[in-house]
């Protein structure tokens, strides 16, 4: 059977069953490998305050957010593309 990906599509390999989390959208269950995994730093701080106060030398708290995202929301919001082919094998970290 023909394989539209190398990995097909996850990151599980021979490894057989893995734990299942929750989209953070839609809320569908899906594989840990399957998941794309967004981190995000978030301050509680009005970014413009923020950067005039770091200019003065304030250290200001910072948090740090993981969300699972399942793959069809991932393209819906933009976080990864559809892409041809040939761009499919290329291996890029993720961004946002
Ligand atoms: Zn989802």
């Amino acid at each position: 059977m023909p394989k539209k990906r190398k990995n097909r599509g996850r990151g599980k390999g021979g490894k057989g069953k893995e734990s299942l989390v929750q989209c953070e959208i839609c809320g569908a269950l899906i594989p840990r490998s399957k998941a794309k995994k967004v981190t995000r730093r978030i301050s509680f701080v009005d970014p413009q305050l923020e950067k005039e106060l770091r200019k003065k030398g304030a250290i200001i708290p910072t948090y740090t957010t993981t969300r699972y995202v399942c793959i069809r929301c991932a393209i819906s919001l933009g976080i990864v593309k559809v892409r041809a082919k040939e761009e499919r094998k290329k291996r890029e970290p993720l961004r946002v």
